[in-house]
């Protein structure tokens, strides 16, 4: 079995449709894939309905958190997605990414960059628009030569010079929400230190305490160190250990099922969730 528990579509910021998504991880060889899109579940309906045979989709969204000034990511899967607290909560951080990007472009613009909220919109499409959209657009205007070299202090990093704070939510909330509303709760690349600062040890404790269950070990932005001394905290403290690829379309680098999970963690994962269930691909229309 081939696990892959955190992919973007393009309804935050990857580019592939959900319904691309699911065939792409299909043809990848993949036997699950949870759909993880930022701060939204809108891309479920389309990839429910696309869902090839034999491949099975846990529905998941990667919430955005911030701890003592650290952007930190909690993925929840299986929750129900009618719950109101957690959808309001949901709406919130996303409807923000709207005023959010127009002050980062506005901040661009006083650097004399000539990039446009119509560009950013139509790049972002109907996804939750973030920085990889702006990042993008900045590619296009040849002032960096990938997204991932927009991610610096220079320009769109935490903390860079065109940086916004957008809504977040506390994760010790989040967690409870998800768990409210029959979710499981996995902490992503939680040391992926080139995004910037990340949260300690003690956090991650913390976080287990208040119901935390796994972190997301095999991930690219962890070298082999980062990942066995994770797995040993998640010993430790009692947590679930999984691993993804964080897939983003052509927008990053990495591909499906680079990093994959455990196949009894998985069956954990789904015996803890009460809000949904993973649904089996039957196929959908065109596979008959
Ligand atoms: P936002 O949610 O709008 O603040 O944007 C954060 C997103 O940008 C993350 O979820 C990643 O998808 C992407 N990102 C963060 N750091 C990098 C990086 N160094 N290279 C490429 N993409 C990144
Ligand atoms: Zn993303
Ligand atoms: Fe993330
Ligand atoms: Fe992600």
């Amino acid at each position: 079995m081939r696990i892959d528990l955190h992919t973007h579509s393009s309804a935050s910021d990857g580019t592939d449709s959900p319904a691309e998504l699911v065939r792409k991880a299909a043809a990848a060889g993949l036997d699950v894939v949870a759909l993880t899109d930022h701060d939204t579940t809108r891309g479920h309906a389309e990839a429910v309905a696309a869902l090839p045979e034999g491949l099975t989709l846990v529905t998941g969204a990667e919430l955005s958190c911030r701890l003592d000034g650290v952007g930190l990511h909690l993925l929840a899967y299986l929750f129900d997605p009618d719950e109101p607290e957690l959808l309001r909560e949901r709406e919130l951080v996303r409807d923000d990414r709207v005023p959010r990007a127009r002050t980062m472009i506005g901040k661009l613009r006083e650097l004399g960059v000539d990039v446009t909220w119509e560009q950013v919109a139509r790049i972002a499409g109907d996804g939750s628009v973030g920085r990889p959209h702006i990042a993008e657009a900045l590619v296009e205007l040849g002032v960096v030569p990938t997204v991932s070299d927009a991610f610096t202090p220079e320009w769109l990093a935490d903390g860079a010079r065109a940086y916004a704070p957008k809504h977040e939510l506390d994760p010790f909330e989040a967690i409870r929400l998800v768990k409210a509303a029959g979710g499981v709760a996995v902490l992503a690349h939680p040391a992926a230190v080139k995004r910037g600062r990340v949260v300690p040890e003690s956090a991650m404790a913390e976080l287990a305490a208040a119901g935390l269950d796994g972190i997301e070990t095999d991930h690219m932005d962890h070298d082999r160190a980062t990942r066995a001394r994770l797995r040993g905290l998640a010993a430790d403290l009692g947590l679930l250990v999984t691993g993804s690829s964080d897939y983003h379309g052509s927008r990053k680098t990495c591909v499906l099922g680079e990093f994959t999970t455990d196949p009894e963690i998985y069956g954990e994962i789904t015996r803890r969730a009460t809000g949904a269930f993973p649904v089996p691909g039957a196929g959908g229309p065109s596979a008959a």
